[in-house]
């Protein structure tokens, strides 16, 4: 069994990001721009940002955080978004999630501008990507790619098992896997809570992928001898031995299932830290105009 080392990728990817982003100025006189709502204080969330924060500096772009008490209307949250919709400086944005739950995500989602969209979640950018044409892809997908391609893990004619079907993970790497193209040419399953027979299709998958969102669900019997497994879940779970008393966890029972496997991303450490990198190099891509120019 062969670790992915998201970590030890994303490091190799922010060092040569840094080198672009030189250049960049350079050429421009500017540096890349990416900005973050959050809403509320979520201690999860805040740590994501924070992660997300600390790697812009890494990589020498600016970054703003907006952050907004969980009692925002609708309305001024929308406002918000409308600013850094206009403001020419930022190159791209993104509204941390969850949100509480009397805004409406969906408003939110359609509120960003679609050129500004780096985290991908809007309809625009998803339709653009299921058609195969230039787009901000979701930052956990583009990671999960980039992961593959770095581990030189063939997906032309594999079967893809990807269990749960978000509109941020998921069905997004699903339909990624299935597009015909260098990164993708897969057979792909995607499966669900309502997928009969679960271990028995997950054992089909010559590449398994977890973002279910419950601790440890894939086990040793479900994963195909030589398989790649990759454990996109993040579950914080108690334990008594830590000094915190808990700890992070994957949606793949990491212990019993990395004897019989070819590749395992570890949790944390894995496509974590890769879904930061999607979202420097999204935010790097709208400051070239790459995608809508
Ligand atoms: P969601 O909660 O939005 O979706 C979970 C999916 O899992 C749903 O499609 C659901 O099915 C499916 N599911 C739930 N229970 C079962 C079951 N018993 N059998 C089969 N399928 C099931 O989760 P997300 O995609 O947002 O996140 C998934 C995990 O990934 C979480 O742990 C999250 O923290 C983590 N995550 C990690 C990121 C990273 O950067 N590494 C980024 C984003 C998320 P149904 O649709 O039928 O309800």
């Amino acid at each position: 069994m062969k670790l992915i080392d998201g970590k030890a990728v994303s490091e190799e990817l922010k060092n040569s990001l840094k080198q672009d982003v030189l250049e960049y100025k350079k050429k421009t006189g500017r540096v890349p721009h990416l900005a973050a709502i959050l809403v509320g204080d979520n201690p999860a969330s805040k740590a994501y940002v924070g992660n997300k924060v600390r790697a812009c500096e890494h990589v020498g772009f600016r970054s703003t955080l907006v952050k907004l008490e969980d009692t925002v209307s609708q309305e001024q949250l929308m406002d918000e978004i409308k600013k850094l919709n206009e403001d020419p400086d930022i190159d791209g944005f993104i509204v941390q999630l969850p949100l509480p739950k009397h805004i409406i995500e969906n408003q939110v989602t359609l509120a960003i501008d679609p050129k500004k969209d780096v985290d991908g979640f809007h309809p625009v950018n998803f339709g653009r990507m299921a058609q195969g044409m230039p787009a901000f892809l979701p930052a956990t997908p583009y990671g999960i790619l980039l992961l593959l391609k770095r581990y030189n893990i063939e997906t032309a004619g594999k079967h893809v098992v990807v269990v749960g079907r978000s509109n941020i993970v998921g069905t997004p790497i699903s339909i990624l896997l299935s597009r015909k193209s260098r990164s993708g040419d897969a057979t792909v399953t995607l499966a669900h809570s309502r997928t009969r027979d679960l271990p028995n299709i997950v054992r089909q998958g010559d590449i398994v992928i977890a973002a279910i969102g419950i601790p440890g669900f894939i086990t040793e019997d479900m994963i195909k001898q030589g398989a790649v497994v990759i454990d996109v879940g993040i579950n914080r779970v108690e334990d008594e031995g830590s000094l915190s008393g808990s700890r992070l966890v994957g949606d793949v029972d990491f212990e019993s299932v990395k004897g019989g496997c070819s590749y395992i991303t570890p949790v944390p450490g894995g496509v974590g830290p890769m879904t930061v990198i999607g979202l420097l190099l999204n935010t790097f891509k709208s400051a070239n105009k790459e995608i809508y120019s």
